[in-house]
């Protein structure tokens, strides 16, 4: 039988608040443990939360770019369970009237754009940690994340494939930092994914029984974790057995999924309206107000940058896969007024690869646009060749100083004196007799090693083109 897999995505996003989202304590990742919880996070009793306004200002930031509904009036929930990482005994959350309703995001995979619904993204607080290790039978209890506001963004069941849920992943994560509402950053936590699993035989109008995979944080686990997971519910059903609706966790060593909890052993949250918390107004003055704090969104940039850079799909897509690396681009290119596609081959290619290598960002770059742009410069008024330019993009790389001072200190600068171009050629012509014969009969492919012996004997600092020129010239 032919299987169609039906995915829905829950993806929790840390928002980037200085503080936490009903209270004044610091969200910044990593102090020593609960050095960063205060008595509204740990719930005591007589405190009172208070709702931090740059949650909701991202909350609606993130539903507008989306083209959201955004609530008119939402409010907050208690989510009661209990867990060593919760001393409150519940969770703040919205479950009725969350603040963001339907959107959708456009994602492409093999070239097919497709649209996936987002059913909902409501603000939420994080529980603490519990940790295990260095405890010895015992578990520690960090409450620096308790209180640290989320953003729970529900997809709808759209996806059919792992590809099409990493598509959807990856764009969401493009958007996230775009808007500067999320750091985006995976190892620590900041945007983390609940995968809802399910098979269905081809062409039936009902889903099956899913099975939510929880916590994966990272996109290749997410595919993995996904394609373990449409295999065994797949092999389950065909060998006669049937899916239960449970909560499963990936073990990224074993590459499997494993049951956590089913839904008989579920928790019966009882969730009610905080009656701590005022409900939230969102009126079209506010919305008006986020808008005009909006950035150029991924997909307008990428619009614009191939009418305005006349740049390819593959350029395109890299350098607007983040603002920094785009804002990079467009600075190089206003300061160094090269052509764009030059810029855009350097930028993607040199640059790129020495910082991928180095494991940097490009806001740690140590060339900067402007250092990149002199070098662009020389390379493009033909006082260095592109070889060059690559040597010299090394001493950039390693040092502070520009490539003007680069180039006059290592002399590097092209030959322009076609006498002395000439005088090699001669040299070269003289010294090799029998490679002469064989290009004048006919042997085109030794043309190569004379331009190779040229280039040797100038240490690359002649314009190839010229050489080309005045070799064919004189081989006739
Ligand atoms: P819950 O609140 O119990 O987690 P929801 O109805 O809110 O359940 O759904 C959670 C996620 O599961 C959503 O992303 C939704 O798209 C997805 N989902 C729901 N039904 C299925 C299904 N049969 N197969 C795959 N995903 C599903
Ligand atoms: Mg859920």
């Amino acid at each position: 039988m032919e299987w169609e897999t039906v995915i829905g995505l829950e993806i929790h996003t840390q928002l980037a608040t200085q503080s936490k989202i009903f209270s004044g304590a610091a969200t910044a990742y990593g102090a020593e443990p609960n050095t960063q919880a205060c008595a509204v996070d740990l719930g005591l009793p007589g405190v009172l939360p208070v709702l931090n306004a740059d949650a909701v200002h991202m909350a609606v930031k993130f539903g507008l770019a989306i083209e959201a509904q955004i609530a008119p009036y939402s409010i907050f929930a208690r989510k009661n369970y209990f867990y060593p990482d919760l001393p409150k005994g519940y969770q703040i959350s919205q479950m009725e009237l969350p603040i963001v309703g339907l959107g959708h995001l456009d994602i492409e995979v093999d070239g097919v754009t497709k649209r996936i619904g987002i059913t909902r993204a409501h603000l939420e607080e994080d529980a603490g940690k519990s940790l295990h290790e260095d405890f010895h039978g015992l578990s520690g209890i960090d409450l620096n994340r308790a209180g640290t506001p989320l953003l729970e963004i529900v997809s709808q069941p759209d996806m059919r494939s792992a590809k099409e849920a990493v598509a959807y992943m990856r764009k969401l994560h493009e958007l996230v930092r775009y808007l500067g509402i999320c750091d985006g950053n995976m190892q620590e936590g900041s945007f983390r994914c609940d995968a809802n699993v399910s098979v269905r035989p081809k062409g039936q109008a009902e889903f099956g029984t899913r099975a939510e995979i929880k916590n994966i944080n990272s996109f290749k686990f997410v595919e993995k974790a996904i394609n373990f997971e449409v295999e065994r519910q797949i092999d389950l059903i065909e060998s006669g057995g049937k899916v239960v609706q449970e909560t499963r966790l990936y073990d990224a060593n074993k590459d499997e999924t494993r049951s956590m909890r089913s839904k008989e052993e579920a928790n019966d949250y009882r969730y009610f309206p905080d009656p701590d918390l005022l409900p939230v107004f969102i009126d079209e003055a506010y919305k008006a107000q986020v808008k005009a704090t909006m950035p150029e969104l991924p997909e307008a940039k990428k619009q614009r940058f191939k009418a305005q850079y006349g740049l390819d799909e593959e350029n395109t897509a890299i350098l607007t896969s983040s603002r920094p690396l785009a804002d990079y681009y467009e600075a190089l290119v206003k300061a160094s007024g090269c052509e764009a596609k030059l810029c855009a081959n350097w930028v993607t290619g040199d640059l790129l690869g020495a910082l991928n290598k180095a494991g940097l960002d490009i806001t740690e770059s140590p060339v900067d646009y402007q250092r990149l742009g002199g070098l662009l410069v020389r390379i493009a008024d033909d006082t260095i060749s592109g070889k060059i330019g690559k040597q010299v993009f090394e001493y950039l790389w390693q040092g502070s100083a520009t490539a003007d001072d680069i180039i006059a200190e290592k002399g590097l600068k092209q030959v322009t004196d076609t006498g002395a171009i000439e005088a090699i050629i001669d040299q070269i012509i003289a010294a090799n007799p029998e490679q002469v014969e064989q290009y004048r009969s006919g042997k085109d492919k030794v043309f190569g090693f004379f331009v190779g012996q040229v280039m040797k004997e100038m240490q690359g600092k002649a314009s190839p083109g010229e050489v080309n020129k005045m070799l064919k010239d004189k081989l006739k």
